[in-house]
């Protein structure tokens, strides 16, 4: 069954070790923050660094595995229609908004959504580590600058991950304006 992360939100489920978790991107350019922590152990989670590390790669696809912090591999994406995905900014918080965006006042945000939907797991707001970030188009120059382009994702896109232990997925539909090209809308997903 498809669930619906509706715009700006979050949501937060465990799945089992061989199960694919699909995420999809129903309306075309709308970003994904995902988070991954062992089920049966909380304080092991998804790392950047040791999936760039053992992967060789920043640009994370099709037969890539997520690695943890303690080394040990956590989903392999066994398709990824879109292909471009990031794995080097952190989730956008309230104080990205204020920082990058000028803004004032209240700004949905996917460290909020990620923390408000794992807190009942006992995931605390520090807890939360840089996501993997789906369909998030970040480009780099040999320089090394970045900036974050308006994803390439079409609508129906989709990435399948495998899961290789049991998890507690945090997942968002994201709220920051560069990352989705200027309109927030909804993500999907499934559990197979
Ligand atoms: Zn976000």
């Amino acid at each position: 069954m498809i669930q619906e992360i509706k715009k700006q939100s979050g949501s937060a489920f465990t799945i089992k070790k061989g199960q694919i978790l699909t995420v999809i991107d129903p309306k075309g350019q709308q970003v994904s923050d995902m988070v991954l922590f062992n089920k049966n152990d909380l304080n092991e989670k998804l790392s950047a660094g040791k999936t760039m590390d053992f992967e060789e790669s920043i640009l994370i696809t099709t037969s890539n595995f997520i690695w943890s912090n303690r080394s040990n591999k956590m989903v392999k994406i066994i398709e990824d229609t879109n292909g471009r995905n990031d794995f080097l900014l952190a989730p956008c918080s309230p104080e990205t908004f204020k920082i990058m965006y000028n803004h004032k006042g209240y700004h949905p945000s996917c460290l909020e959504n990620l923390h408000k939907n794992l807190e009942p797991y006992g995931i605390s707001l520090d807890d939360v580590p840089t996501a993997f970030n789906i369909f998030m188009n970040v480009q780099f120059s040999e320089q090394g600058k970045l900036s974050v382009d308006p994803p390439t994702s079409k609508p129906g896109d989709y990435i399948k991950f495998e899961a290789q232990m049991d998890l507690l997925v945090g997942l968002t539909a994201c709220s920051a304006e560069d990352s989705n090209g200027g309109s927030f809308k909804p993500i999907h997903y499934k559990v197979s």
